[in-house]
């Protein structure tokens, strides 16, 4: 028997010299050999605790032993009868802290690369062809999902799988929600996304765009005039945080949300081919340290700045950016300013970013999230040259369907109440999860509550239609 291999297959990436001038996607994916030694590792436990690390229980055990085998058409399969986005999961999914990290081969060596994994089967079903899908009888009942990010669309494919009608309604151009707006193409490009919105059309899931829901049309609208028996709500968490400094209007500063908008869905840094224009100065400081400012700062790269760097008032440690995109960053050439804390942004007399001024940090007592908390360092203030400032400090819900929905009820974030287990909302036949009841979190769970809700919705559904048989 030919001898276990201890380390996982390293991920094929493109240059960083290269890659930091262009939109490809960074990541290159394994080859089949990669991808069949890689699942080899798997141990096909008795009790796979990957699994349980997956918040929509993903089938890790059998797809990667039917991958072992060379069966990659019923590998994939397997796992699409759990989860409909496995190229995107593959992707962005933090698998380091999730079904990674539960994985046993983890306890000795390297964890299975799932998520490699995972990436490879998916592209694999889209270079070979999708499967037929197979034929559902409609059961003649509509249900409304309220936006089209990851939790929209699980739940529509999910529903849809059931026999019900669905409509999904976006405000956008585009369905994906955060997969396309938010997240920039070298990371995820944009065709997957629109592959899969495609197998949900395929499924029969009808996309209607443009229509805000609270002003175009209101829940009460949809359930009481347009016959929609259940609603659910996924419209994430797209209202930006500002820090309250002074100089937060001047032109030259962005909230992450809007600069990666205007690039990856308006296409602004192909302007003037692309309506929207865009423009981003020679040095960009990017406040902030999650996944959004990792991506918002290499872009900045992408687009012309010849100084992105990250500006953070905690220490590499508290950082809540995947590491892996962390080491692709310095690799690109980003510059980390940690323990550094900005307290007013600089402009000209035409009122154009010109300096942010800040101080530093140290680390003092944990706070109530556990991690130590930053205190000023006294006299430390200094001023930083720079001509665009973008905010990466997350995001709460929009207020919008808070507001025109009656029965809603919301918490002190501004995020809809709803039962964990089954998105059930405070207003009888509306279910509401991801981002919007979570505030920001990962498209995983925002996955993971769309199926729940999905669920809950089909019970509910068949109660009603048991009491008015
Ligand atoms: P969203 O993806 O926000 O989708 C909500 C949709 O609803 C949007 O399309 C919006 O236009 C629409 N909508 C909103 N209001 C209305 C309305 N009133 N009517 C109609 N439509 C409406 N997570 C990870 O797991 N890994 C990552 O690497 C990662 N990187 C990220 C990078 C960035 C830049 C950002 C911003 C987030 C990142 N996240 C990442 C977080 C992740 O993308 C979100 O947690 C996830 O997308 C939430 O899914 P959702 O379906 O709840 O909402
Ligand atoms: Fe394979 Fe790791 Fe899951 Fe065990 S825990 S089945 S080794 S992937």
């Amino acid at each position: 028997m030919a001898k276990m291999k201890r380390d996982r297959h390293p991920m094929p990436l493109l240059d960083a010299a290269v890659r930091v001038n262009r939109f490809d996607e960074v990541a290159l994916g394994y080859t089949l050999e990669m991808a069949i030694e890689e699942a080899q590792r798997c141990l096909k436990c008795k009790n796979p605790t990957c699994e349980i690390g997956c918040p929509v229980q993903s089938p890790v055990k059998d797809f990667v032993a039917l991958l072992a085998e060379g069966k990659v058409a019923e590998s994939v399969k397997r796992l699409r009868e759990v989860n409909r986005l496995p190229a995107i999961c593959g992707r962005v999914c933090p698998q380091e802290e999730q079904c990674e990290s539960k994985c046993v081969m983890g306890v000795k060596f390297e964890p299975v690369a799932i998520g490699r994994l995972e990436r490879f089967v998916a592209d694999w079903e889209r270079q070979h062809g999708f499967g037929e899908l197979e034929p559902v009888a409609s059961r003649g009942v509509k249900v409304a999902v309220v936006g089209a990010g990851p939790a929209g669309l699980t739940c529509a494919g999910d529903l849809a799988a059931l026999g019900y009608q669905v409509t999904v309604f976006e405000a956008l151009h585009a369905a994906g929600g955060v997969l396309m707006y938010g997240i920039p193409e070298f990371r995820l490009p944009k065709e997957i996304v629109e592959t899969d919105v495609r197998r949900l059309e395929e499924m029969g899931v009808e996309f209607r765009y443009n229509v805000l829901v609270g002003r175009t049309v209101t829940i009460d609208d949809l359930m009481e005039k347009d016959g929609y028996s259940a609603v659910f709500i996924g419209t994430g968490a797209g209202l930006p945080k500002f820090m309250g400094i002074p100089g937060e209007n001047y032109s030259g500063v962005y909230s992450a949300n809007e600069f990666l908008t205007r690039i990856n869905l308006l296409r602004a840094y192909k302007f003037p081919e692309y309506d929207t224009p865009l423009k981003v100065g020679k040095r960009v400081a990017v406040i902030g340290a999650g996944n959004t400012a990792m991506d918002s700062v290499r872009t900045a790269l992408r687009v012309g700045a010849e100084q992105a760097m990250i500006v953070y008032r905690r220490t590499e440690h508290e950082m809540t950016a995947r590491r892996e995109e962390f080491e692709h960053a310095e690799e690109e050439g980003v510059q980390f300013n940690f323990l550094t804390n900005p307290v007013e942004i600089l402009a000209n007399e035409d009122g154009w970013v010109t300096g942010l001024k800040c101080v530093k940090m140290e680390l003092g007592e944990p706070d109530e999230s556990g991690r130590r908390k930053p205190v000023t360092v006294k006299g430390s203030e200094f001023v930083m040259p720079v001509d665009t400032v973008i905010m990466a400090l997350g995001t709460t819900p929009n207020p919008i369907l808070l507001r025109t929905t009656p029965g809603l009820q919301s918490n002190k974030w501004g995020c809809v109440v709803a039962d964990p287990e089954t998105g059930a909302t405070t207003r009888p036949g509306v279910f509401a999860g991801g981002d919007a009841v979570t505030g920001a979190a990962t498209v995983i769970l925002a996955m993971g509550a769309g199926q729940k809700a999905a669920r809950a919705i089909h019970e509910y559904l068949e109660k009603q239609a048991a009491v008015h048989a």
